[in-house]
């Protein structure tokens, strides 16, 4: 059965191991390896990101955290419970999670933030072991599309079935409910694509979901 965290020196990637290579010899105090996932397996929500930032979590070690997109996703998380402390930006800055795991469908930096499609699919194998490892698992929040596609892969559900879109929410059977959003990148939020109050409604439609 696959592990549900890759192993650091993780090669089923070329070209991100490459880059990994390239990274650690440039940045020698970066945490520069497979981010593994952040929180409690017992959690009954997950988070899916898309894949570490250069200078986020490839740096710090820890998804979203160190570059933007942590700041709106942390904090909303705290404000619908599920992480308390206040986020920092740094592994050390105390942040706790609470039913709550977050991941990502790319546990390698990709340059550029572009995983390529074979990347994808040869890290679905963590994603859906780690997503099958949870016990309690009853919501699955998707941020972006890639995210979206791969978690509906790794669940064996048909995209056709289940079309991305910001707000949307899927209830197959027998499953975990799943949300999707827009991803909290720098960008999405500079360009007014996601404003804070709709990616809230999200997180507010979790919570009521995981009374
Ligand atoms: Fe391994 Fe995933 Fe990294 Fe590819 S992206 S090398 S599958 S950990």
């Amino acid at each position: 059965m696959t592990r549900a965290e890759p192993l650091s020196e993780c090669a089923l990637c070329p070209r991100l191991v490459a880059f990994r290579e390239q990274n650690q010899a440039s940045f020698a105090d970066w945490f520069n390896a497979p981010v593994p996932s952040f929180g409690d397996e017992t959690a009954r929500l997950a988070v899916v990101g898309l894949a570490p930032g250069l200078r986020g979590a490839n740096r710090t070690g820890r998804p979203f955290t160190g570059d933007y997109a942590g700041h709106l996703l942390y904090s909303t998380l705290i404000k619908f419970g599920f992480a308390e402390g206040e986020y920092a930006e740094r592994v050390d800055d105390g942040l706790k999670l609470k039913d709550c795991l977050i991941t990502n469908a790319v546990r390698c930096v990709p340059p550029e933030n572009k995983p390529l499609t074979a990347e994808i699919k040869s890290c679905r194998t963590y994603l859906a072991a780690r997503l099958c490892a949870m016990p309690n698992l009853q919501a699955i929040v998707m941020l972006g599309r890639i995210a979206h596609d791969s978690t509906l892969h790794a669940l064996k559900l048909k995209l056709a079935a289940h079309k991305f879109g910001h707000g949307a929410v899927h209830r197959p059977p027998d499953m975990p409910a799943l949300f999707d959003s827009y991803h909290c990148s720098r960008y999405n939020t500079n360009t007014g694509a996601l404003t804070t109050a709709m990616f809230e409604a999200v997180f507010s439609a979790v919570r009521s979901e995981l009374r």
